[in-house]
């Protein structure tokens, strides 16, 4: 009964322990992708909104910050690419 009583509650509580580590860790690691994701499909969506923009408006294929042309391979790759290659550099370091 000494034994049982020592042994149950310690071997209860070390799984309970262990489970709700390893749960919470997944589902934050989860929350985190889902999250990162959510944001990422959120401004790609925001993103072909205004390439669909620039398309009706006639301006499509050119950067929206300096106006020159987009690379057609730059278009194929990243079809809704607002800047060109030298003015998306520093946005994306900033
Ligand atoms: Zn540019």
């Amino acid at each position: 009964m000494e034994q049982l009583g020592a042994h149950d509650p310690a071997e209860a509580s070390n799984l309970n322990f262990g489970k709700r580590i390893g749960d919470g860790t997944t589902y934050a690691v989860e929350r985190m992708t889902v999250a990162y994701q959510a944001r990422t499909l959120y401004e790609t969506v925001r993103e072909i909104d205004s390439a669909l923009l620039r398309l009706r408006e006639g301006t499509y294929g050119r950067c929206t910050s300096c106006g020159n042309p987009i690379p057609a391979a730059r278009l194929e790759l990243v079809p809704w690419a607002a800047l060109c290659v030298p003015c998306s550099a520093p946005a994306r370091r900033a």
